[in-house]
C-alpha cells in the first residue's frame, strides 16, 4: 500500500511537533493538523503565558522589597490591558515560530480539525482557525494522537458563570477579586497571579492542605506562603452553587456555609483528554471512562499503528513528558539509533507560586513505603529578605533511603526552587548517595549551597505500613 504519508500527527502542540519534526529529521514524510493554536496549550493557554502573567505579578513585590535597599520607588498599579497585549505579542511571535519550525523540516500544515476515519484515513475538516477552509482526505501509514487536554469543571447549578484557565488568558480586565476552585497546579498558581497584580483573591479546595501529592512538609510551607501573600484559603470546602447577583458579580457557595462575593468565579478542576471528534470510538481505540486513551510502553494504542502521546494519554501531564514521548516515539519508528530513555519516576515537577516550589523523586511519604528513611530539612530567611523584611522563609528538604544513603527526594519551596531543582534532579536520577551530595562544594552565597551543606538529619522515618 501506498500511502500520501509515512507518519499523520493530529495537534500541533509540544509532544507533536516534536514528534513530527523528529520524525521528519530521520526522512520520514510528515504531516501534522491543528484546528486551533500552533504550539497547543503550552504556548497559547498554558505553561508559556502563565509564566509570563507570574513574572508580571512579582514586579510589585520586587518594589517593596526594593525599600530595604535604600530605594525611594512606588508600588503603582498594573496595566492588564498592555500586560495582556505584551503576551499576546510574544505568543503570536512562538506561534509563527512553531509553523516554520515545521515548515523548515518539511512537514506538510494541515490547518482544520482532524477526524481518524480508519486506521489509514483522516478527513480534516474546517476549525475556528481556517473556517474556510475546504474539507480534505488524506492516508498516512502511521497516525500519531497528541491533541492534548482541556480543563474539567464540575457539575453544579451556576457552573456556566466559571472560567477555566482557557479564559483567564485574555479577560478583558482584570477582576478586582476573583474566587479559585482546585488546590491544584493552575489554582495555585492563578491564585499568586490575580493576587500579585492586586487582585482580592479566594482559594477554595477540599484537601486540608494545597497540591495533593507533594511533599507534606512542603505543601505546609505552601498553606503558610499562601496565607502570607494575602489570599484567603478555605480549606476542605467545595463548592455547591454559584449564583449571579444584579450588579453583575457572583456569590459561591460552599459546603461548609461559607458565602463568597466575587467578580470572578475561577475552576482550576483539573483537566482531562480531548478526544471529541476524533473518531476513536467506531474505530475501536480503547479509552479508560475519563477519555484517557490507553497505550502501551510504545505510546501504541489497542489499534496497531495509531499512537497517543502526551496529555491525551494522562501519564504524567506535563509539557517536558509529552516533548519525551513525542521524541522517543520518532526515533522508535523512523530512527536508526535506539531512543532515548527517560526515567518517569524521577520526572521533576514545579508550581510557580510566588515564591516557587520545586521537586523531585520521592516524598517523605513515598520513601518510607520502600524503608527507613533519613529526612534533611533546611527552613532559613533568604538572604534578599533579611534587608527586605519579607517575612517569607525558604523551605528545603532531602529525602535518603537509609540502607542504601541514596538520595531519592528533593523538595524546595523558595525563589528559583525550580532553577534549582533541574540540577538536582540529574543527581537524583542518577540515584547518587548523599556523600556524593556531602562531597560537592557549594557556590556562596547562594540559596542552592544548602542542599550540599545539609549535614545534620534532622529525623529518621521509619519504614511505614502503607
Ligand atoms: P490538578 O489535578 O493539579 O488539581 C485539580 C484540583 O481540583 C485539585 O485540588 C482537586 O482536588 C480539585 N478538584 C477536582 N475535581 C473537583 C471537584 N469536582 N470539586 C472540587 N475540587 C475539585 O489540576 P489543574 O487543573 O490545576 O491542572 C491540570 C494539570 O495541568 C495538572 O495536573 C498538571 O499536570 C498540568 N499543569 C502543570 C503546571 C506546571 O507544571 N507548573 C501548571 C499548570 C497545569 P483533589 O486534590 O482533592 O483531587
Amino acid at each position: 500500500m501506498s500511502y500520501d504519508f509515512d507518519l499523520f500527527v493530529i495537534g500541533a502542540g509540544s509532544g507533536g511537533v516534536r514528534c513530527a519534526r523528529v520524525a521528519a529529521s530521520h526522512g520520514a514524510r510528515v504531516a501534522v493538523a491543528e484546528s486551533r493554536h500552533w504550539g497547543g496549550t503550552c504556548v497559547n493557554l498554558g505553561c508559556v503565558p502563565k509564566k509570563l502573567m507570574v513574572q508580571a505579578s512579582d514586579y510589585g513585590d520586587w518594589v517593596d522589597d526594593s525599600h530595604g535597599f535604600g530605594w525611594n520607588t512606588q508600588r503603582g498599579h498594573n496595566d492588564w490591558g498592555a500586560l495582556i497585549a505584551a503576551k499576546d505579542r510574544e505568543i503570536a511571535r512562538l506561534n509563527g515560530i512553531y509553523v516554520s519550525m515545521l515548515e523548515k523540516a518539511d512537514v506538510a500544515l494541515f490547518t482544520g480539525h482532524a477526524t481518524i476515519e480508519d486506521a489509514h484515513t483522516l478527513r480534516i475538516d474546517p476549525s475556528p482557525l481556517a473556517p474556510h477552509e475546504a474539507p480534505r482526505r488524506v492516508t498516512a501509514a502511521r497516525i500519531v494522537i497528541a491533541v492534548g487536554s482541556t480543563p474539567t469543571l464540575p457539575k453544579l447549578p451556576g457552573v456556566e458563570y466559571a472560567i477555566s484557565s482557557d479564559q483567564a488568558f485574555h479577560l478583558e480586565a482584570r477582576p478586582a477579586r476573583v474566587c479559585l476552585v482546585g488546590g491544584g497546579y493552575i489554582g495555585v498558581e492563578f491564585a499568586g497571579i490575580f493576587r500579585g497584580l492586586g487582585s482580592s483573591v479566594d482559594l477554595v479546595y477540599r484537601q486540608n492542605l494545597p497540591l495533593r501529592g507533594f511533599d507534606a512538609d512542603l505543601r505546609h510551607a505552601l498553606h503558610d506562603a499562601i496565607d502570607l501573600r494575602g489570599i484567603r484559603q478555605h480549606v476542605a470546602a467545595s463548592p455547591t452553587a454559584i449564583e449571579k447577583q444584579a450588579d453583575g458579580s457572583f456569590v459561591v457557595n460552599l459546603d461548609n456555609g461559607t458565602r463568597i462575593e466575587t467578580d470572578c468565579v475561577f475552576f482550576a478542576t483539573g483537566r482531562h483528554p480531548k478526544i471529541t471528534g476524533l473518531g476513536l470510538t467506531q474505530l475501536g481505540v480503547a479509552m479508560e471512562e475519563n477519555g484517557r486513551i490507553i497505550v502501551d510502553d510504545g505510546s501504541e494504542t489497542t489499534v496497531p499503528g495509531i499512537y497517543a502521546i502526551g496529555d491525551v494519554t494522562n501519564r504524567l501531564n506535563l509539557t517536558p513528558v509529552a516533548i519525551a514521548e513525542g521524541h522517543n516515539l520518532a526515533d522508535r519508528l523512523f530512527g536508526k539509533a535506539p531512543p532515548r530513555q527517560w526515567c518517569y519516576a524521577t520526572t521533576p515537577k514545579a508550581v510557580f507560586f510566588t515564591p516557587t516550589l520545586s521537586s523531585v523523586g520521592l516524598t517523605e511519604a513515598e520513601a518510607a513505603k520502600e524503608g527507613d528513611v533519613d529526612v534533611y530539612v533546611s527552613r532559613f530567611r533568604p538572604m534578599r529578605n533579611t534587608l527586605s523584611g519579607r517575612a517569607q522563609r525558604t523551605l528545603m528538604k532531602l529525602v535518603v533511603d537509609q540502607a542504601s544513603q541514596v538520595v531519592v527526594g528533593a523538595h524546595m519551596l523558595g525563589d528559583d526552587a525550580p532553577e534549582i531543582m533541574q540540577g538536582l534532579a540529574v543527581a537524583v536520577t542518577a540515584k547518587l548517595k548523599k556523600t556524593d551530595w556531602d562531597r560537592t562544594i557549594g557556590i556562596h552565597p547562594t540559596a542552592a549551597e544548602e542542599f550540599v551543606t545539609m549535614r545534620t538529619r534532622t529525623r529518621v522515618t521509619p519504614r511505614s505500613a502503607g
